[in-house]
């Protein structure tokens, strides 16, 4: 059985920038739906439910599943493991992450420029979804938005950096003004 994880950190822990009702909604609620509903989902898989959350969607689309088993998999595993992922990097205890600013320079040439790409991403995806950096199989970085919960993981691609633009995840605190929601992470994020 899959399960909520724990967060390290109090819903009113990003405060002012993300506020504890929508934290608190978004986690308890959201988070758990997909858990729940990732477990009903894999309850005829007896053998997919020993994988962990990653290996599960790493593996996903060379398991041979009939297409809405499978798009009930990548639905579901996604939303468990995005929003692990994007718990995990807003945790306000990380520490600015030194080689990943090292390869965003490297990559997009400063910091600056890297977060405006990043911001367009998530900006600019029309619809339910997240913005990602990643790296890809060849060890590059990319900026890309992926729809509903698409994880990178379904590419074999390594999550670095992500944001969800679900309306879910603002609209409480901003409404449609999904621009300063995301003003609002970056002031939040302490990676980079
Ligand atoms: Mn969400």
């Amino acid at each position: 059985m899959h399960q909520l994880i724990k967060l390290n950190y109090d819903y009113t822990a990003l405060e002012p920038y993300l506020d504890a009702a929508t934290m608190e909604i978004h986690h308890s609620k959201h988070h758990q739906t997909y858990v729940d509903k990732l477990n009903q989902a894999l309850e005829k898989f007896p053998e997919l439910q020993t994988l962990n959350i990653e290996e599960l969607l790493t593996k996903i689309k060379s398991l041979n599943l009939n297409p809405q088993d499978q798009q009930a998999l990548i639905n579901f595993g996604g939303g468990v493991a995005n929003h692990n992922f994007f718990w995990q990097i807003l945790d306000p205890h990380n520490q600015p992450n030194e080689q990943l600013q090292q390869e965003i320079t490297t990559t997009f040439g400063s910091l600056d420029f890297f977060k405006e790409k990043f911001t367009q991403a998530a900006l600019s995806h029309f619809g339910s979804g997240w913005a990602w950096l990643v790296k890809d199989q060849e060890q590059k970085l990319q900026i890309y938005s992926t729809s509903n919960q698409d994880s990178p993981l379904l590419l074999g691609h390594t999550p670095l950096l992500t944001i969800d633009v679900w309306e879910h995840a603002y609209y409480l605190k901003f409404q449609n003004r999904r621009a300063e929601f995301i003003t609002n992470y970056w002031s939040a994020l302490k990676l980079i």
